[in-house]
């Protein structure tokens, strides 16, 4: 089966993307497109030189024409947050160079799946959707798939478990107001509560206080190295490996909300069912009053931000 990804941006993010797909063999065709032609090419002949080593995946540099029978666009491209810079501070720089790539990859004829991680992804995701026309289920954001992954690592830390068998969910906006879905937090089959409850593990404190690292980890990492990539990259294969697989796996994404949560008009990070023909649904978990109130917050955060835009 054809599997044609066109990969808009080959900074930190999109080249990390672009290393562990050749690594994983996820597509047969990889096209690599930014504005910054030198860097695309040098990447595609970086990564095709891997290909004694086990890839048989096809690397070029490429333009927007070449979007017109891949299977996935995915769109990294962008300016990143400089220190102290929120991903909110990003908006107007970055909605004005999306509406140029999607107006450039729908001229293509592209007629596949939209998978966007540039920040603020939420935002993006939208604006995708909008300057696209395409229908909602086609327009994948990574929204909280990367803060959902940083909260299972901790936890599985705090717990002494391994993270693949924590179940908990960062939900919202991906940023500030983001917030953790703890009435849903499972280590295993027991529930976060029954362990507090019995004062095993970590108390309420600590589990704040692990919050806090999850929502201000790219903070942290931007200080100390200037940008945040390797994980959103796993974040984006894996979001790859669920709609080439057609997978229906459960994921944390950016998806227009269409009454869910008793929200619509905005896209925000939930958990939903991703399989070949993008988000086939999303999951509406049962939130406590206080965990709706966040999320709506959040929600109205990313609306007033859409708002300032138009
Ligand atoms: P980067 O500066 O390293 O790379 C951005 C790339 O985009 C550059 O190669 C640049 O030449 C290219 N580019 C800029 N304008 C373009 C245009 N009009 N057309 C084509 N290419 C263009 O930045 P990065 O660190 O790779 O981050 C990229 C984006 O990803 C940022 O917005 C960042 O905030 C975001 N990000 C998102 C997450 C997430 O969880 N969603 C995590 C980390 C970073």
């Amino acid at each position: 089966m054809k599997r044609k990804i066109a990969l808009i941006g080959t900074g930190f993010v999109g080249s990390s993307y672009a290393f562990a797909v050749l690594n994983q063999g996820l597509a047969n065709e990889l096209v690599l497109i930014d504005i910054n032609k030198k860097k695309a090419e040098g990447d595609a002949m970086d990564l095709n030189h891997a290909s004694p080593f086990g890839s048989r995946i096809c690397v070029r540099a490429g333009d927007y024409e070449d979007c017109h029978d891949a299977d996935l666009v995915v769109i990294t491209a962008g300016a990143n947050q400089k220190p102290g810079e929120t991903r909110l501070d990003l908006v107007s720089k970055n909605a004005k160079i999306f509406q140029t790539i999607v107006a450039e990859v729908m001229k293509s004829g592209f007629d596949g799946l939209f998978l966007v991680a540039t920040n603020p992804v939420d935002i993006l995701s939208f604006l995708t959707m909008k300057y696209s026309g395409f229908p909602a289920h086609r327009v994948i954001g990574s929204g909280t798939i990367l803060d959902t992954a940083r909260f299972r690592y901790l936890l599985g830390e705090a717990y002494q478990v391994n993270p693949q068998n924590v179940h908990a969910y960062i939900i919202g906006e991906h940023g500030d107001t983001e917030l953790p879905v703890w009435s849903h937090a499972y280590i295993g089959t027991r529930p976060v509560s029954d362990y507090l409850k019995e004062g095993k593990g970590p108390d309420k404190e600590q589990l704040d206080q692990l919050f806090t690292q999850v929502r201000d980890a790219a903070y942290q990492i931007i200080d100390l190295k200037g940008a945040t990539y390797y994980a959103i990259a796993m974040g984006l294969v894996r979001l790859t490996q669920a709609i080439f697989r057609d997978e229906n796996a459960i994921l944390t994404v950016s998806t227009l909300l269409k009454g869910e949560y008793g929200l619509k008009d905005i896209c925000l990070g939930v958990p939903a069912v991703i399989n070949r023909s993008g988000v086939r649904e999303v999951i509406e978990l049962n939130l406590t009053e206080e965990e709706r109130k966040k999320l709506h917050h959040s929600a109205h955060t990313l609306t007033r931000q859409l708002q300032s835009l138009k």
